[in-house]
C-alpha cells in the first residue's frame, strides 16, 4: 500500500466522495485507512470503569484504500504516485504530476 499515516488524501468514491482528510491510521493488511473526520460511525458504549458515563462515542471507521487518492503535498493535487528505489535501497514515493518526492 502506498499510503501512510499522516498523508492527506481525497476520497474519490462512496458517501464521503470529494472530502479531504488526514490519515490517522494505515492498515496495510486489510488495505484500508482511517481518515480524520471521514466515515464517522457512532458506537453505543456501556459504562465501564474507564468511561463511567457510557453513552455514544463517534469514531472514524476504516475506508478502503482504493477509494482514496493521495494529495501531493508539493503541488496540492490528488495524484497517482510511483515508487522510486534509491541507490541505498530506500523507497521514495514520487508524484506523477510534478515529479517531486512526496514526503
Ligand atoms: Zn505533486
Amino acid at each position: 500500500m502506498k499510503l501512510r499515516k499522516g498523508d492527506t488524501i481525497l476520497v474519490i468514491s462512496g458517501n464521503n466522495a470529494g472530502k479531504r482528510g488526514k490519515i490517522i491510521q494505515a492498515l496495510p493488511k486489510s488495505n484500508k485507512v482511517v481518515v480524520e473526520g471521514i466515515n464517522i460511525r457512532k458506537k453505543h458504549v456501556k459504562p465501564t470503569q474507564t468511561a463511567p458515563q457510557g453513552g455514544i462515542t463517534e469514531f472514524p471507521a476504516p475506508i478502503d484504500a482504493s477509494n482514496v487518492m493521495l494529495v501531493c503535498n508539493k503541488c496540492n493535487t490528488p495524484v497517482r504516485i510511483k515508487i522510486n528505489r534509491l541507490e541505498n535501497g530506500e523507497r521514495v514515493r514520487v508524484c506523477r504530476k510534478c515529479g517531486r518526492e512526496v514526503s
